[in-house]
């Protein structure tokens, strides 16, 4: 296998006898990349990433992780590897360092313990137990217990599920500094500007297939800005270029345009002839969260 890629997956399929979770999937994850497994409820996310930890059997299809086949298990890829569910069961009274001693016991060359509680984030809690740490310190308790074997690819389930908007923010550096690191992380998550923050690409999978797979600036499609602003006026003072293309909802105007200058342009020449002031005035990119939604919906349309 070409040594940039941690992950080649092709043409995978996972049937249940009355359900086909996975439909015949292909990606590839370089080494080094944050890459982004998303879909809705059932979409087959855990079932792909179950199979590439080698805890999940599959139908047919080629697996390869870090060049090895997870069904094998062999104990080299099992150290080549970190794994961070979405909850784990660790003894309550024991403190955040015993924790990590514990679990560095499993392996033959474990990380040091102390400059994992530092990458972490879990200095002032490392005598802290089990059971008085926050959810956003077991959180950061579980990445710290996925990293103590020094794994080259992590797989990090659903990371900040129930954690505080300044928490969730705290985790989001702690994995940013991971990719610094050189590690390479599957990271699967319902919270898409988390998936946007975080990753280099995503696969949007719905329905065991994956619909769309790339970087943000490949996912977008042609209509790639929007354009929102207020407006109390006569709808028929606004030019006709831009009614035409714009949708109207409590006195909120939404553009969707391919061509942000130019229809900016054309807007604000409009209001400053006219003396009107766009109130709220907003340009963004297409967001991974409007991407997703509409992935969904071409998914559903026969
Ligand atoms: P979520 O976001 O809810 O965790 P997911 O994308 O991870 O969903 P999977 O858990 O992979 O989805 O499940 C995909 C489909 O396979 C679902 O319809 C699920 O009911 C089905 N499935 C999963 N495990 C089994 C099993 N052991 N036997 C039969 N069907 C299963």
């Amino acid at each position: 296998m070409n040594s940039d890629i941690a992950i080649k997956v092709t043409n995978l399929k996972k049937y249940y006898p009355e359900h086909k979770a996975v439909n015949g999937i292909s990606f590839e994850v370089g080494k080094g990349e944050i890459f982004a497994l998303l879909g809705p409820n059932g979409a087959g996310k855990t079932t792909t990433v179950e199979i590439l930890e080698g805890h999940r059997d599959r139908t047919s299809g080629e697996v390869s992780v870090l060049g090895y086949d997870p069904k094998l298990n062999a104990p080299e890829f099992r150290e080549s590897i970190g794994i961070v569910l979405q909850e784990t069961n660790l003894d309550p009274y024991l403190k955040v360092e015993e924790i990590m001693t514990q679990f560095a016991g499993f392996y033959k060359n474990p990380r040091n313990i102390s400059e994992l509680i530092s990458i972490t984030g879990l200095d002032s809690f490392r005598n802290y137990r089990y059971r008085k740490l926050s959810g956003g310190q077991k959180r950061r308790l579980d990445v710290a217990i996925g990293l103590i074997g020094d794994p080259e690819l992590l797989f990090l389930d659903e990371p900040t599920t129930g954690f505080d908007p300044s928490a969730r923010r705290d985790a989001w550096d702690m994995i940013s500094e991971l990719k610094n690191l050189g590690k390479t992380i599957l990271l699967t998550t319902h919270y898409m500007e988390e998936a946007e923050v975080l990753a280099d690409r995503f696969a949007l999978m719905n329905n065991g297939f994956i619909g769309k797979i790339g970087t943000m600036d490949e996912l977008r499609n042609s209509k790639n800005s929007t354009i929102k602003f207020d407006y109390n006026g006569n709808l028929d003072m606004i030019p006709e270029n831009i009614r035409e293309i714009c949708s109207i909802t409590n006195k909120k105007i939404t553009i969707q345009s391919n061509m942000p200058t130019q229809t900016l342009s054309t807007l604000t020449l409009w209001a400053l002839n006219e003396n009107i002031d766009l109130q709220n005035l907003s340009v963004q990119a297409q967001s991974l969260e409007e991407i997703f939604l509409e992935s969904i919906k071409e998914s559903k349309t026969p």
